[in-house]
């Protein structure tokens, strides 16, 4: 197969996310990460989750996945853990990955698995029509809570920092070319690494719209954060009424799940089993 490019990697499906959606930067992003990393098609394994992110499943050729709602995390971990030669990839929501999947996710940071999660966070559940989802914010007046919402808002990035992540960044999407920078480098991160996207919605996130993140938006790199000092990617989580964009934390010493799995010291599972299992009859058998 050849190696990923623009051209082999966009598929002919007609994209039917709503005018002014970020999604697709993201997706832009994301494509054009892979095409610039110049990885070979079959050493890329997506994993989707559920919602408006989750159709992004339609938009790309190659191996994928199309996870239950909030489950997408532990197929990763497991295509990781049968294959840890492949580059695996989650794109869900905010929805997904920090309401029905957040166990998922901490349990994926906290064992230092070698994914990349890239959380499309656009503060609601909007492929259901604008729900409040884990990080909209209290108060919030919507479908689901027509009196205010009464939880504080998830906050992803400390909550990853909390448990160890080895790579925590966060985007924005109308900021491609910083996407496309924080994509390549999560993705060739060895170990987890949390991408969170602060995504636009136009049609049920009204709110937040661009002029409410460019009075936010600074460039934590610009603004002179170390990124490999712990504490001070905590303070910046947590920093009120401002979003940084860049890589908050990386631990330069990660050493991912995989690598400490003695089993695998020997090669990929998949490649330890191929020799003495009957792949073409275990498939014919299922056919
Ligand atoms: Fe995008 Fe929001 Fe429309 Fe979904 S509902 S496609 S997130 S703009």
């Amino acid at each position: 197969m050849a190696n990923i490019s623009l051209e082999n990697f966009k598929s002919n499906v007609p994209i039917t996310w709503c005018p002014g959606c970020g999604n697709y930067l993201i997706l832009n992003a994301l494509q054009k990460a892979l095409a610039e990393l110049n990885l070979p098609q079959e050493q890329v394994a997506m994993v989707y989750g559920i919602g408006c992110a989750g159709n992004m499943a339609d938009f790309n050729t190659g191996y994928g996945f199309h996870a239950l709602h909030g489950r997408g995390i532990p197929v990763a971990v497991g295509i990781k853990l049968a294959n840890h030669d492949l580059k695996v990839i989650v794109a869900a929501g905010d929805g997904d990955l920090y309401g029905e999947g957040l166990g998922h996710l901490l349990a994926a940071a906290r064992g230092n698995h070698d994914i990349t999660v890239i959380a499309h966070n656009n503060g609601r559940y909007s492929l259901t029509t604008g729900q409040a989802s884990p990080t909209s914010h209290k108060g919030l007046k919507a479908k689901s809570t027509p009196t205010g919402l009464i939880e504080t808002p998830f906050n992803p990035l400390l909550s990853a920092l909390s448990v160890n992540a080895t790579f925590v960044a966060r985007g924005y999407s109308t900021q491609m070319m910083q996407l496309v920078e924080l994509f390549k480098q999560a993705i060739l991160h060895p170990g987890f690494a949390l991408v969170d996207v602060m995504q636009l919605c136009p049609s049920f996130n009204k709110e937040m719209n661009h002029p409410w993140f460019a009075s936010r938006i600074y460039d934590l790199a610009a603004a002179g954060h170390d990124r490999t000092n712990l504490s001070q990617a905590m303070a910046k989580a947590m920093e009120p009424e401002k979003i940084g964009l860049g890589i908050y934390y990386q631990n330069p010493e990660s050493k991912p799940y995989h690598a400490q799995v003695p089993q695998l010291d020997k090669g990929n599972l998949l490649s330890q089993f191929t020799s003495q299992i009957d792949l073409k009859s275990a498939i014919q058998s299922m056919i």
